[in-house]
């Protein structure tokens, strides 16, 4: 359990975490213009399954006090990331809790002087990862070409569908083409790398990213079926990466006793933590 929580950041498991790329330390919300020679940085803006907290309907106890009093760091599944050298900041999903999570990501960057990143990148098309686009939009913010990074099939349903034509007929948002594990170069510091991996895809294919600093690399695949489904090995693609954020959306089947859990599939939490049983710290 321990390496798991140096190697490990289960989206359901953490609140706020910020991450270096160029030193091991895990640390709690210090701006990056703080911290002398590092240049990039990863922060986790959010952890919740697409729903959010507290969810829709939930009769359980577990919601009942957010109802009433909800908690500022519950945010659905998202990271970002700051090159405060090159002065760009990106989003990683465009999730309903945008708006908090672009505020967060500016206020960490220390240098932006205004909350639409330099470039956004999209997992899928389930409503936690990309409806937050709608906030770019003539009804919110009227963004000018905003870069969003996708996928094929998920650019032609961005482009195909509304409300999200609209956002590129207005060029509120400048789709950008990205290929299965092809590199894309961000900054002189930071690149990103998509890759596809088995998930429920009615609309987009989905893919998680590797997210490569200097000296640091990140792996986050927030959807996934079943580990077993997907034709890599996670727990060789895991021991490649000094990070790794990992779909974690249900412990046990028994946590979700009142849906049909084979249509929803996701790695139990259990079986993930037998899979990484042998990894070293
Ligand atoms: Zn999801
Ligand atoms: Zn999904």
């Amino acid at each position: 359990m321990r390496y798991l929580q140096q190697f490990m950041l289960f989206f359901f498991a953490i609140g706020v975490t910020f991450l270096s790329f160029a030193q091991q330390a895990v640390e709690q919300g210090i701006p990056p213009a703080n911290s002398g020679e590092i240049s990039v940085f990863l922060i986790v803006l959010g952890t919740a399954q697409d729903a959010g907290s507290p969810h829709i309907a939930c009769e359980k106890e577990c919601c009942a006090t957010l109802f009433k009093n909800q908690d500022a760091s519950r945010k659905v599944v998202s990271l970002g990331v700051i090159d405060s050298k090159a002065k760009k900041t990106f989003l990683f999903e465009a999730t309903p809790d945008i708006a908090v999570q672009l505020r967060r990501l500016r206020t960490h960057s220390g240098f932006q002087n205004t909350d639409i990143p330099n470039g956004i990148f999209l997992t899928h098309a389930h409503i936690g990862h990309y409806t937050g686009l709608m906030y770019l939009g003539k009804e919110a913010t009227n963004t000018k070409q905003v870069p969003v990074y996708t996928m094929p099939k998920m650019m032609g349903f961005l482009e195909t569908n509304g409300p999200w034509g609209q956002l590129v007929s207005n060029q509120n948002i400048a789709l950008k083409p990205l290929q299965n594990k092809n590199e894309t170069q961000l900054t002189p510091d930071l690149k990103v790398i998509p890759f596809t991996v088995p998930h429920r895809d009615e609309y987009s294919e989905t893919v998680g990213y590797k997210i490569i600093g200097p000296n640091k690399s990140a792996l986050f695949i927030p959807d996934i079926d079943k580990w077993e489904k997907w034709e890599t090995d996670i727990v060789s693609e895991i021991a490649k990466v000094d990070y790794a954020f990992l779909d974690a959306t249900f412990y046990d089947g028994e946590e979700i006793n009142n849906r049909d859990i084979s249509e929803i599939p996701h790695p139990f939490v259990i079986e993930s933590l037998v899979l990484f049983e042998n990894l070293s710290p």
